[in-house]
């Protein structure tokens, strides 16, 4: 799939196959943007584009014996760092700086993907610094993060950034429903759900989606009633064994459960249902609506968002899942 063919970002898009049209890329790029929003699915498109035999606009052609083995993961000059565990270990970033120096196989250029390019300490960043400063004028160098700011300065000020945005909900939509076959409104769903993040469309299984929705909207329901004080405690306590078995999965279902506050916050304004993300179950959203009102529910999401700050400063999640939803409950 050609730079052409991805959905969001046109403007980074165009910036970067006009620059490989006239071979002016800069030698190290940053980037920059939410998760799943297509960072990593770019920088491969354009390791692709700068390695084709037969490049078109800048542009991978997709077909020649380059874009083939590139496509399949399987291109000498193609290298892909990813944290090994949580982080980029030194040694990796060493032979990282090594292959830099490598001609390329083919003779075009050689590409260097970093993921999570953030996931490394100060002396593995310190490894690649030189090598980020001065490669070889065939190597091109991409590092990709969510959190540029978790990068040293130093290697920040030696890249040139790019940043990623989410996609319009529509975009996505019609994506999906140009590639995949699937009911009209489970497209929709799934595009809306996204948050603008086809990285997040592409990976969500609805039938999972919809089990952690009905949790969360009972939670909802619990928490906007005042719910009984044990109740409250019992789902916190589910809560946090789900983070303890995996910290994804709590993440999820708080995205489940912010998304359905800003619904039903839209619905308390008396928003139209339109741009209602769960359309399919806009009726129970409304009754939950009307039960509550728009600074209740803001409240909510505020307490969430604050939570997910606790929650990734390591604080103790049964604790604060707790202090949450009884704090709330009060
Ligand atoms: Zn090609």
């Amino acid at each position: 799939m050609p730079l052409r063919d991805l959905i969001g970002n046109e403007r980074v898009e165009r910036a970067l196959t006009r620059a490989a049209g006239r071979d002016r890329l800069p030698h190290a790029l940053l980037f920059a943007g939410p998760e799943g929003v297509g960072k990593r699915t770019f920088a491969l498109e354009l390791a692709k584009a700068v390695t084709c035999h037969e490049p078109v606009d800048g542009d991978a052609c997709g077909c020649c014996e380059s874009c083939t083995r590139a496509a399949a993961g399987e291109h000498p000059d193609i290298r892909v760092f990813v944290p090994e565990g949580t982080l980029h270990k030194i040694a990796a970033m060493r032979d990282l700086a090594r292959e830099a120096q490598f001609r390329p196989f083919d003779n075009r250029r050689r590409v260097i993907v970093v993921d999570d390019a953030h996931k490394m300490r100060d002396e593995a960043a310190n490894a690649i610094l030189k090598t980020l400063e001065e490669p070889p004028p065939t190597t091109l160098i991409v590092l990709v993060t969510d959190q540029p700011y978790s990068l040293l300065g130093t290697i920040r000020s030696r890249c040139q950034t790019l940043r990623f945005a989410p996609a319009e909900p529509e975009a996505i939509e019609a994506y999906l429903a140009d590639r995949f076959r699937r009911p009209a409104d489970e497209t929709r769903l799934l595009a809306r759900i996204a948050s603008g993040r086809i990285g997040r469309a592409l990976s969500t299984d609805l039938s999972v989606y919809r089990e952690q929705r009905k949790e969360m909207l009972g939670l909802i329901e619990l928490v906007m009633t005042g719910g009984d004080r044990l109740r409250l405690m019992k789902a916190a306590q589910f809560l946090a064994d789900t983070g303890k078995k995996d910290k994804s999965e709590l993440e999820a279902r708080l995205n489940v459960l912010v998304d359905l506050c800003r619904d039903i916050y839209g619905l308390t304004l008396d928003g139209p249902a339109e741009g209602v993300a769960n359309s399919d179950i806009v009726p129970r959203l409304t009754t939950l609506a009307s039960s509550t009102t728009a600074e209740r529910i803001a409240r909510l999401i505020d307490a969430v968002e604050r939570l997910r700050d606790r929650l990734r400063q390591n604080a103790n999640r049964q604790i604060a899942l707790e202090a949450m939803l009884l704090g709330f409950g009060a």
